[in-house]
């Protein structure tokens, strides 16, 4: 049995996260249960497992249990191929066997009779049976991105490779020479760590310049970097909003969870607006004495729905009510904008293009706070805010998500600043990320393969339900060696479950071609809902409704010198029906 475990615990992506105690106890029955074994549900809640396990009709003794873990070994080192292929009619079998009629079958967790002390792991495990039940338990894919060949990937098995279709590294910055080989030089000259917080030996120049780079980007007096945007969101919010008097903050009902955690540690009101609905802001706007401190969180890139913030519209209301705002320029920066920083620059393209500093009038100088990641299209890890100079300092005196933690590392700031200076001057990344992303739209659109409508990079594919969205991620890597994580709530509402797909620009038309192609044959196997059965059924997510907003894409063709080519086009078929 502790040989079984070992081995399945060094081959199985799954099992090597769990200690061998939590296996050990799994194994066991509990005092008093019936003949079940924990192990085997964990089995069949596995997006492997499941299936192999469902092929061969594994018995449930415990004998069975200890091969089955050795199973697993041989189903990762199989061929794809081997795993059974359910055919169209069963597929209402192939949702059946999902996370929920698992659930079902687990057992009460058993807390210790025998001694008065609280059982840690026995809590541990009804927590997770919870998660399972609501199927908000998360699985975690190893996926080791490979420098050398974006946007490939390998799994477990090196020799298992993958084409990622959901990173966040939305330019493939996280892997260009523009970066790597000044944090290569970084790393040889400051050495690995910063050596410690800000205030005490880890106030490096690079981290001084990366500020100044980022408070350039966005018009700003200053700016405050932090350990990731989560810890930049979580500290501003709660320091700014405990310490404003009587602060109310006005949050969008779709807002990040970093930002969420930052107004909950404030302990300042909240009043949520429905998603981007500006009459309800300013109706609860209303509702606050005009002298109260408020503060309007949003974002730019709404990045599960790839919806887009009203930003003249919050701006606005927030100088007619008295709020400063707070954005959240997460998935926008690096990605929209002639210098990269994000959807407010975007809004008054060409004056920025023309006159890139503060004071040239544009919508970005107006905007009281922007938040930023140096993680996802920057291709490093870090967040930042930008804001006038008294407010970063006040972020930098009082919030102890900055003050108490251990600086940046050398190497990562040079890598940051680096791809920050890239992008501010080279906007052929985020146009080919663009044309990209309209290729994929316009081919699954023609399928009928249901898009969330949205004018941004993400590519939100509509399942509808949780075991569907996993089933197809699933399938994807297994039967297509292609990544897309599923997306189910809490992250979208019950009901929304999706695959989000970010293209690059490093995916080539190939590679287009295979994923629209793998989504058609899974589409057709399960018969997933398309466009028009969303319709028939009123509609979902902005699918299928019976109005369906006009949504242009907010880098025009102009932008993305498209122009000159459609023009050409349209006189090229012209001409020829002329000549016919
Ligand atoms: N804000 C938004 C909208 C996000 O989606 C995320 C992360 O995905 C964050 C903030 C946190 O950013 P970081 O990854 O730098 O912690």
């Amino acid at each position: 049995m502790e040989f079984a475990l070992s081995q399945a615990k060094k081959t199985c992506p799954f099992l090597h996260v769990a200690s061998t105690s939590s296996l050990r106890r799994l194994s066991t029955l509990p005092a008093g249960a019936q003949k079940s074994n924990a192990l085997l549900n964990k089995a069949q809640q596995c997006p492997v497992m499941s299936k192999a396990m469902e092929a061969q009709a594994t018995t449930t003794t415990t004998t069975a249990t200890t091969s089955t873990t050795q199973q697993q070994t041989r189903t990762f080192s199989t061929s794809r191929a081997s795993l059974q292929k359910p055919t169209p009619s069963v597929k209402a079998k192939a949702v059946e066997n999902t996370d929920a009629n698992n659930v079902a079958k687990e057992k009460p967790v058993a807390f210790n009779s025998k001694s008065k002390h609280f059982d840690y792991e026995g809590y541990y495990e009804h927590e997770l049976s919870k998660k399972h039940k609501d199927k908000s338990y998360r699985y975690f894919n190893n996926i080791n991105r490979l420098a050398q060949k974006f946007p490939r990937a390998h799994t477990a098995r090196v020799e298992d490779e993958v084409t990622v279709w959901c990173a966040n590294d939305y330019l493939g910055m996280g892997r260009s020479p523009v970066l790597t080989e000044t944090m290569k030089r970084t790393l040889d000259r400051y050495g690995a760590g910063a050596g410690g917080t800000r205030n005490i030996a880890g106030n490096a120049d690079l981290h001084l310049r990366l500020e100044s780079e980022l408070a350039d980007l966005h018009h700003k007096e200053g700016a405050l970097v932090f350990s990731s945007c989560y810890v930049a969101n979580d500290a501003t919010l709660a320091t700014l909003a405990s310490k404003l008097p009587g602060c109310v903050i006005f949050s969008d009902q779709l807002n990040h969870a970093s930002m969420i955690q930052g107004m909950r540690h404030s302990g300042a009101q909240k009043k949520i607006f429905r998603h981007n609905d500006m009459a309800h802001l300013e109706e609860l706007l209303q509702s606050v004495d005009p002298a109260t401190p408020k503060i309007i969180a949003f974002e730019s890139v709404y990045s599960m729905c790839g919806s887009i913030g009203p930003i003249h519209d919050i701006v606005a209301l927030a100088k007619k009510y008295g709020a400063i705002t707070f954005l959240d320029e997460v998935h926008a920066v690096g990605m929209y904008g002639p210098r990269g920083a994000g959807v407010a620059e975007h809004l008054d393209y060409d004056l920025n293009a023309a006159h890139p500093t503060m004071g040239n009038g544009s919508i970005v100088d107006e905007i009281d706070i922007i938040t930023g990641t140096l993680g996802k299209a920057y291709g490093v890890v870090g967040g930042y805010i930008a804001a006038s100079a008294s407010l970063v300092d006040m972020i930098r005196s009082y919030a102890p998500g900055f003050i108490f933690t251990t600086s940046l590392p050398p190497a990562v700031v040079s890598g940051a600043m680096q791809s920050v200076k890239y992008l501010k001057v080279s906007n052929s990344e985020r146009q080919m990320q663009q044309i990209n992303t309209r290729v994929v739209k316009s081919r699954l659109a023609e399928l009928g393969i249901p898009v969330v409508p949205n004018p941004s990079h993400i590519v939100p594919v509509l399942l509808g339900d949780a075991a569907s969205a996993k089933l197809a991620s699933d399938e994807l890597l297994s039967e297509h060696g292609i990544y897309v994580q599923s997306i189910n709530y809490p992250t979208v509402p019950v009901g929304e479950e999706r695959l989000r797909i970010t293209p690059t620009p490093g995916h080539n038309s190939e590679m287009i071609d295979h994923l629209v192609h793998s989504l058609e044959t899974i589409w057709n196997r399960y018969g997933f809902r398309r466009v028009n059965d969303w319709a028939a059924e009123g509609g979902r997510a902005g699918v299928g409704m019976a109005q369906p907003a006009q949504v242009q894409p907010l880098w025009t063709n102009g932008q993305l010198g498209l122009d000159k080519v459609i023009e050409s086009k349209a006189v090229k078929q012209q001409s020829s029906s002329t000549v016919a």
